[in-house]
Parts: structure tokens; C-alpha cells; sequence
């Protein structure tokens, strides 16, 4: 045990706020046990809000892909971005900037059942899976989400009180078709985009969701290279 080289893993955890085995009475297995799932977790999660990050959001996309492909099933996938979120950082300091994430990291959590997950996506950006949604409660859902962060002021260190929008873009999986979480994710991305342009503070989903099967998705689920037109 002595061998081994642990103490940055130890300290990484430890700052972390993991707790762990006392290294001179814990068996050797019950330590090196704490500390592979403890640097397993903190992979998974983004520093600054705890939630998951984007490599354990992917993995959540490509398992629900497999689960709507086999079960038909809706999933929606929804990616949310603060609105002029620059600004907040110029006038207020990067740190208020980050207190301002931290807390619409939260909101979103709260926004949601316990099934779906909230990951941070990058940046100021967030994303979201939600499995078994029907396409009938899909706008209803991202809308409560945009509603309640427009709807709760965020108090800074300074005592001021600030108010952020996010816009919101969203797409259903295609069901029955296996897709790829790339092209899941570029859907909703897209529909970003037009909330964005459509003057942000607003929601945007893809509408069709049978038609709206790529010809790249469709290879996917029948196993060939060229689309055949006549299989449409
Ligand atoms: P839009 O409404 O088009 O999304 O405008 P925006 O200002 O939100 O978008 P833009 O991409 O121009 O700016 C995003 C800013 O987010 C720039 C970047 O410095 C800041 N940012 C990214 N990550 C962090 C972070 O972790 N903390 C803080 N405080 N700022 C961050
Ligand atoms: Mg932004
Ligand atoms: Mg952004």
C-alpha cells in the first residue's frame, strides 16, 4: 500500500468533501475501493454547480437512446442557456458570474423529477434529459422551467438582487430508431438557435418528431451505408 503513490488522489478527494477510510486502519481493498469510486464520481460531476458534467451526460443520452429504441418510449433532450450572460459577468465580476450559474444549476435540479437528469453542459450552458416525456407535455415542461428561472431574483454578495432568463431548445428522440447522441443533441441545439434568435427568454422544440428521422438515423437502425429512397 505504502507503494503506492495516492496522495494526489487523496488530497484531490479530500477537497472534494469526500470522505474516506482511515489509510492506516481500513483494509488495503476498502481504501483503494473509496478512492477509485470516489475519482469515478468526481469525473462525472462539474466542479462549480456538483451537477453532471458533460461526460456523464452523454452517457445518460446514449443510454436513453438504447431505452427509446427498444422500448418507443418519448425522451425529450432540452439544452438551456442563460441569456446575455456576458453582461451579468462585466458588470457584476466573473465570481457573481459564477454564483449565477451555481444557483440556475440548482433551480433546474429543482425544476425536475428524479428520473431526469441535469448535467452542465459547458460554459453558462445546461442540458436535460427526461425520460418516458410525452410529446403533449414537452412545452409545458420547458416552459415551467424558463417561467421559474424569470420568476426568482438572484441575490448577490453585494446584497443586489439580479434577474436572468435562459432560452430554451428542445427535441424528442426519435422513437424506435436508434439514434446517436450527436445528432440528438445537434436537434435541440438548433432549436436553441431559433429561441435565441427569436429574441431569447423563450422556448423552442423541434415539432415533428416521427418525420424529423434523419436519413443518418435511418441507416442506424436498418444497418446500411447508402439511404434506399424507396424505404421511405
Ligand atoms: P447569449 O444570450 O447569446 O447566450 O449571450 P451570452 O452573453 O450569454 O453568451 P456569450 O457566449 O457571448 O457569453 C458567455 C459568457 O459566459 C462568456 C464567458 O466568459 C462566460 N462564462 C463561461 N463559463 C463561465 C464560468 O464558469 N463562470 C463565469 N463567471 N463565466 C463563464
Ligand atoms: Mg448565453
Ligand atoms: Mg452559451
Amino acid at each position: 500500500m505504502h507503494e503506492l503513490k495516492l496522495e494526489q488522489a487523496l488530497s484531490l478527494l479530500q477537497h472534494a468533501g469526500y470522505p474516506l477510510p482511515s489509510l492506516s486502519d481500513a483494509p488495503v481493498q476498502t481504501v483503494l475501493q473509496a478512492l477509485i469510486d470516489g475519482l469515478c464520481d468526481l469525473s462525472l460531476r462539474d466542479a462549480l454547480t456538483g451537477l453532471p458534467n458533460r461526460r456523464h451526460f452523454r452517457a445518460v443520452v446514449e443510454r436513453e437512446i438504447d431505452r427509446v429504441a427498444r422500448t418507443g418510449e418519448s425522451a425529450l433532450l432540452l439544452v438551456i442557456d442563460i441569456d446575455h450572460f456576458k453582461h451579468v459577468n462585466d458588470t457584476h465580476g466573473h465570481a457573481a458570474g459564477d454564483l449565477v450559474i451555481q444557483t440556475i444549476g440548482q433551480r433546474l435540479a429543482e425544476c425536475v423529477r428524479p428520473m431526469d437528469t441535469v448535467a452542465r453542459f459547458g460554459g453558462e450552458e445546461f442540458a436535460m434529459v427526461l425520460p418516458n416525456c410525452h410529446p403533449a407535455y414537452g412545452e409545458a415542461v420547458a416552459e415551467r422551467i424558463r417561467r421559474t428561472v424569470e420568476g426568482h431574483a438572484i441575490r448577490l454578495p453585494s446584497g443586489q438582487e439580479i434577474h436572468v432568463t435562459v432560452s430554451v431548445g428542445g427535441a424528442f428522440a426519435p422513437q424506435w430508431v436508434r439514434s446517436s447522441a450527436a445528432l440528438w443533441t445537434e436537434r435541440a441545439d438548433l432549436q436553441l438557435y431559433c429561441a435565441k434568435t427569436e429574441g431569447r427568454n423563450r422556448v423552442c422544440l423541434e415539432q415533428s418528431v416521427v418525420s424529423s428521422v434523419s436519413s443518418e438515423e435511418k441507416c442506424m437502425l436498418f444497418g446500411v451505408t447508402t439511404w434506399d429512397d424507396s424505404l421511405e
